[in-house]
C-alpha cells in the first residue's frame, strides 16, 4: 500500500466539468454507476474503493497496461477493504487476495488508475494486486494465496498482453524511487512467476 495523493483535485474538476454538462434530471444517484460492475476477474468479488481513491480512467485506450504490481497489505483483508472504502485514504488497488483462502476481491475496475504504486507513471500502467499478510510473517503467504494469486495474474497478463516474466510482473520495492518494501523478502518469486507461468 502507498498513501500518495496522484491528482486528486485533477479528477475533482474533471467530474464537475462533466456534470455540468448533463441535465439534473438525467444525473443518477450518489451511489449509482461506476460503483456496481461485474468484477472484470470472474473468481473476483466486487467490494469497491471509494471513487474519492483512485483516477476514473479508459484503459487500456488511454493508457497502455504492461505490468502487474505485487504488494502486502501490511494489516488484514478487511481492514485493508476498509481502507480502500475510505474517501479520506487515497490509496487503492485492484485487487486483495485473502490469506487463507486465496479469495479475491476487486476493489477498482482495471480500466481506472488505482493509487498503489507511489508513481502516477507507473500507477497509470499497472494493474495493483494486494496480498493479505505482513512482509516479515511469511504463514500469510498460504498455497492458495500464491495459487490463486497467480491465476489472477495470469488472466491479467493475457488480457493485456503482458510477457509473464520479472520484468513486468514487479514488487512495489522495485517501484523507482519508493520507500516501500513489499512484498518483502519471504515472497517466493520463482515460485510465483511458476504458478502464472502454468495457468
Ligand atoms: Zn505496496
Amino acid at each position: 500500500m502507498e498513501r500518495a495523493r496522484p491528482f486528486p483535485a485533477r479528477r475533482r474538476i474533471l467530474k464537475g466539468a462533466a456534470l455540468a454538462a448533463v441535465p439534473y434530471a438525467l444525473l443518477p444517484g450518489p451511489r449509482a454507476g461506476a460503483q456496481t460492475p461485474a468484477p472484470d476477474y470472474p473468481l473476483g468479488e466486487w467490494q469497491p474503493a471509494s471513487p474519492a481513491n483512485y483516477t476514473a480512467a479508459s484503459r487500456p485506450t488511454a493508457h497502455p497496461v504492461d505490468l502487474v504490481v505485487i504488494h502486502v497489505t501490511q494489516t488484514d483483508y478487511s481492514g485493508t477493504l476498509a481502507v480502500f472504502q475510505h474517501p479520506r485514504k487515497k490509496v487503492s488497488a485492484h485487487y486483495v487476495v485473502r490469506s487463507a483462502d486465496g479469495h479475491v476481491a476487486q476493489c477498482v475496475r482495471e480500466a481506472d488508475i488505482a493509487w498503489h504504486a507511489g508513481s502516477w507513471e507507473h500507477n497509470t500502467r499497472s494493474i495493483g494486486i494486494e496480498h493479505e499478510g505482513w512482509v516479515d510473517q511469511p504463514g500469510y503467504f498460504t498455497d492458495a494465496m500464491y495459487e490463486r494469486s497467480a491465476a489472477l495474474t495470469a488472466a491479467v497478463c493475457t488480457k493485456y498482453g503482458i510477457p509473464r516474466d520479472r520484468a513486468h510482473i514487479i514488487g512495489h520495492y522495485e517501484i523507482p524511487g519508493t520507500d516501500h518494501t513489499d512484498p518483502g523478502p519471504h515472497w517466493d518469486w520463482t515460485r510465483y512467476i511458476r504458478l502464472v507461468r502454468s495457468v
